[in-house]
């Protein structure tokens, strides 16, 4: 069993940039800023070992430089799909991530949707998935489509339920306010709502949320519940037929909700 501890450093407003830590080694998973990184590791007397990168977005990748002038030549992996700069490892489906160092065994998942390059880490200790999966919603489809990005989520709905998923922003809120909108009568979404709002209002992330956890309250994961897709024909006043039709109208009502 590895022994690391996973924690979140803030940054922006809403992104966590998550450090696994173990010892003094420490990584980190999509760094869109180097700063919060580098204070991290300077008041924990941390080292910077590994960055990890889950897709090519500004606000996951812009640090990777400033944090390669601290730490030179540090492994930077992420997607061979795309193009992002200092990537020294590209990675493909089943790939596997191996960080002795920092107990880590982490395999590649492809799960494009949110951008076509986007992958995910899945390890014993959660999976990271950036900005496929959110506590209760999932990434806007800027390059893929509803039918892709249905499937990479169901990919992660494979996962064991008791995983831990740690995503890259704090939506959880608002979040959960539409997905009460999809599903009003879902009494765990209900439950899960007002711990959500306790633990922002006490300054602290919703983060990590648990694969089982979403697959009760999360509208996106939930195409195939009887009470979503009555919902939703009620609201379009026509019938859907399949899980990849539901859940491009969920999506498509969220984009503007
Ligand atoms: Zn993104
Ligand atoms: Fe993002």
């Amino acid at each position: 069993m590895s022994s690391h501890k996973i924690v979140p450093i803030p940054a922006f407003t809403d992104n966590y940039i998550w450090a696994i830590i173990q010892n003094n080694c420490c990584a980190v998973v999509d760094p869109g800023e180097a700063e919060p990184v580098l204070a991290f590791c300077r008041s924990n007397n941390l080292e910077l070992t590994h960055i990890l990168i889950t897709h090519h977005h500004w606000d996951h990748t812009n640090g990777i430089k400033e944090l390669l002038d601290t730490y030179p030549g540090i492994p930077v992996y992420g997607p061979d799909y795309g193009n992002i700069a200092h990537l020294t490892i590209r990675l493909r489906e089943d790939d596997e991530v191996v960080i002795p160092e920092l107990g880590l065994n982490l395999k590649v998942l492809e799960v494009p949707g949110h951008t076509l390059d986007h992958i995910a880490y899945v390890g014993d200790s959660g999976v990271f998935c950036g900005d496929t999966l959110f506590s209760g919603g999932c990434g806007r489809l800027f390059e893929g489509t509803p039918v892709q990005m249905n499937k990479s989520l169901g990919k992660l709905m494979q996962l064991p339920a008791d995983l831990s998923v740690y995503c890259t922003h704090e939506y959880t809120l608002a979040n959960l306010a539409f997905a009460k909108a999809v599903e009003p009568a879902n009494q765990e979404l209900a439950v899960y709502q007002q711990w959500a709002i306790e633990q922002r209002e006490n300054g602290n992330p919703t983060l990590p949320t648990t694969i089982g956890k979403e697959k009760a309250i999360n509208p996106f994961l939930r195409t195939n519940e009887y009470s979503v897709k009555t919902n939703m024909e009620q609201r379009l006043g026509r019938q859907l037929s399949s899980s990849d039709e539901i859940f491009a109208v969920i999506r498509g009502w969220k984009d503007n909700f």
